[in-house]
Formats: C-alpha cells, structure tokens, sequence
C-alpha cells in the first residue's frame, strides 16, 4: 500500500513554514511535488499504485494528457505505468492547447493527470482543450488529492470551489487537507512572522 504523505515527506516535498498560497490563503504546509518526482525511482513506485487503481476500476485509457509544466512528469510517469502513450498541453490566452505535433483522434479516451490537484482549474483547461479536438476526457488523475474535489474511494466530499466535472472519476493516492488561513485570520501573521511565497520561483 502506497502512503503518498510519507513518500512527499521522505522527498522533503512536504514542507512546513509560512506560506503565501497561490490562492491568497496562508498555510503551514506546502506541497513542492516536483521535489516527490525528483527520483525516478519513487516516482516509478508513486505512478504505479496510481496506475493500479485506475487499472482496478476497469477503465480503459488510450492516452494520459498532462497541463504543463507541473503535470508533465506526473502524466509521463503515469503513462508508462498503464502502458498509453503520454502527451501535454500548454498555456495559452484564456487556456491550454496542443502543440509540438501532438494529436488526439476522434473518440480516444483521454486521462487528464496532474500533480496534484487543489481546485483542478488547470485540469479542466486541459479537458477543455482536448475535448474540443473531439477525444473524450474519461477520468482525472493525481498524485494526491488537496480536499477540495471528490476522489474516488474518499468519504471527502467535493467542496463548491472544485472546479472537476462531476460526471468523470477523479482518482489520486490520498487527500492531503491542509489548514488554510485568510491573511488577515493567519495565526503565523498574528505571531509576526512573514509568509514567503514557494513554488516554481525558488
Ligand atoms: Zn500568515
């Protein structure tokens, strides 16, 4: 049985401070899942019990697609592991596309991966796009799974800020629910000390 919290605290991918979340919120905790990716190793074993899961519930993927740039190795990884073939879209203006020669036929079942997903905006752009080229986007995967939106399995409830279609499975490892605090509620602020922005950036 995979335990992804232990996997993303071994990686030192789980890290505790102060946060300034993309969202505003600030947090004790934050997820660097790159960090969880950096050997291949891990995350062979990670994409594997994702890949078992999925297999078990007897869906049938053509395709894993991931949104760019933190789903790539995600979606990669994931796809060698159910044996598709693995490609990504990109940002553009107002959502994603297809680039790099990269095709999807009419009627191919499409899985949208991403490292994790918080409210999966990203995820559903890069429904969005495919769906547009006529394939069907047949389920969601993650690495984990921030609360917000029902994975399969989960006694969690979807929150009203998930933005994942409720008609397609949504399947990750684990649901990792973080505290977040409004600026002005933060118990970290109050104490005076400051939120640092992580991320991509450093
Ligand atoms: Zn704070």
């Amino acid at each position: 049985m995979m335990n992804i919290e232990q996997e993303y605290l071994d990686a030192e991918a789980l890290l505790e401070g102060h946060f300034l979340l993309a969202s505003g919120n600030h947090s004790k905790r934050y997820l660097q899942s790159a960090k969880v990716l950096e050997d291949p190793k891990r995350a062979e074993l990670i994409c594997n019990a994702l890949a078992k899961m999925i297999n078990e519930s007897g869906i049938q993927i053509d395709t894993v697609c991931a949104p760019a740039l933190g789903g790539v190795l995600a979606g990669y990884e994931l796809a060698r592991a159910l044996g598709v073939r693995s490609i990504f879209v990109e940002k553009k203006e107002g959502g994603m596309e297809l680039r790099r020669g990269f095709k999807v036929q009419k009627g191919e079942n499409i899985l949208i991966c991403e490292d994790i997903i918080t409210t999966g905006g990203s995820a559903m752009k890069a429904a969005q796009a495919i769906e547009a080229l006529g394939a069907n986007v047949i389920a969601f995967a993650s690495l984990a799974n921030r609360g917000f939106c029902k994975r399969e399995g989960s006694s969690l409830e979807a929150k009203a800020e998930c933005k994942l279609s409720s008609k397609v499975p949504f399947f990750a490892l684990d649901d990792f629910t973080f505290e977040m605090y409004h600026p002005d509620e933060c118990p970290m602020c109050k104490s005076g000390s400051k939120a640092i922005k992580p991320g991509s950036k450093a």
